[in-house]
């Protein structure tokens, strides 16, 4: 949503799993762009648990710092251990706070020739990622009867500001320019206040300069807002949400379209964009060759997009469709019978 940068430097960061067969392909795809972006140059990076266990540190400060002289980043995916480690905490997290990531912006859209999927979803969840509940800050206490837990949750108009304005830039570019704001302000009227008092007062900023005039302002009860996501997915356009709510509806939103191996996701701040498949390191498949290559193809068009890129960012998006629609080449996930590589043949095929 900013305007197009000269230079492309792109981290890379596999990290573990299927994340080190799928950056690959994303990679493939935008070398094969030519002059429709800057001429990438990629820095290789190391994160996640393999790291870990073999220095201690699952984001060395290598990568931190080789990030901060990057335009961009793509992340692919990092096994979690089952059992909680000393030492261990997800790089992703730390990353969103030394890159100050503050949004988790999820399109959905329905694909054809998807069984999994119901028709007519076109929809992107826009998630704050750095208050509410995720504040951590929760105390245990002795009580005469029993134990009491408590936890805080942190809501800034600053914070809810910024990811108002970022719901509504990305209205902005969509067909139909309407936000849907998710809160709880019938329970919680303080801090789900706050949120939607902050979100609904952003197109009257004098910043704004009455730019988000054709934007239309929707809002929604979170619970309700799950309860139509399943039955009239087609209501939604761009869903804004807090921390906790947002990561539940992008969950459950990306169930609406099947496979996980289709969905993309960016982390994205003010002057810097990670793009990154929403799906894990998914062990199961790993070392097989059949990992959908789709969602971490997708998060790099969605990577550019954000950078301003929007013709390079299109054809990647096109050339994908194009290849589920056809469906002779897709990955066991989709119901085909195809390796990642020929997936990521198709697709560059069509590009
Ligand atoms: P993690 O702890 O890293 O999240 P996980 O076991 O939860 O690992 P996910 O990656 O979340 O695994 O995947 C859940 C299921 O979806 C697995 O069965 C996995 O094989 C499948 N899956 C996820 N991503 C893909 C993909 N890109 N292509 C094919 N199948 C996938
Ligand atoms: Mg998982």
């Amino acid at each position: 949503a900013t305007a197009a940068r000269q230079s492309l430097k792109i981290g890379l960061i596999p990290a573990d799993g299927i994340g080190k067969e799928v950056i690959p392909a994303a990679k493939a795809v935008l070398e094969a762009l030519g002059s429709d972006i800057p001429k990438p140059e990629f820095v290789p990076l190391l994160a996640g648990w393999e790291v870990f266990t073999r220095g201690g540190n699952a984001l060395p400060h290598e990568t931190v710092d080789a990030l901060k002289e990057c335009d961009a980043a793509l992340f692919g995916a990092v096994s979690s251990p089952t059992r909680r480690v000393t030492g261990y905490s997800s790089p992703i997290v730390q990353l969103r706070k030394e890159l100050d990531l503050y949004a988790n912006v999820r399109p959905v859209a329905s694909v054809a020739a998807n069984p999994g999927g119901k028709p007519d979803v076109d929809l992107v969840v826009v998630r704050e990622n750095t208050e509410c509940l995720y504040v951590k800050q929760e105390q245990i206490t002795p009580t005469e009867n029993g134990r009491e837990a408590r936890a805080i949750r942190l809501i800034t108009e600053r914070a809810s500001s910024r990811i108002g304005k970022m719901a509504f830039d990305i209205a902005l570019g969509r067909p139909r320019k309407q936000v849907t704001i998710i809160h709880k302000s019938n329970v919680l009227s303080v801090t789900d206040g706050l949120f939607r008092e902050t979100v609904r007062a952003v197109p009257a900023l004098p910043e704004i300069n009455g730019a988000y005039d054709n934007v239309k302002i929707e809002e929604q009860i979170v619970d309700s807002a799950v309860y139509r996501l399943f039955r009239e997915p087609e209501i939604y356009d761009v869903m804004v949400a807090p921390n906790l709510y947002g990561d539940i509806l992008s969950d459950a939103a990306a169930a609406l379209v099947g496979s996980l191996g289709l969905v993309p996701s960016v982390n994205a701040g003010d002057s810097f964009v990670m793009g990154e498949p929403v799906h894990g390191s998914a062990p199961d498949i790993e070392g097989k060759g059949i990992a959908n290559p789709l969602a971490a193809i997708r998060s790099a068009a969605l990577m550019l997009r954000f950078q301003g890129h929007t013709v390079g960012a299109d054809r990647i998006d096109r050339a994908v469709e194009q290849v589920i629609r056809e469906g002779e080449v897709l990955t066991p996930d989709l119901g085909g019978t195809s390796k990642t590589q020929e997936v990521l043949d198709a697709v560059l095929k069509k590009l």
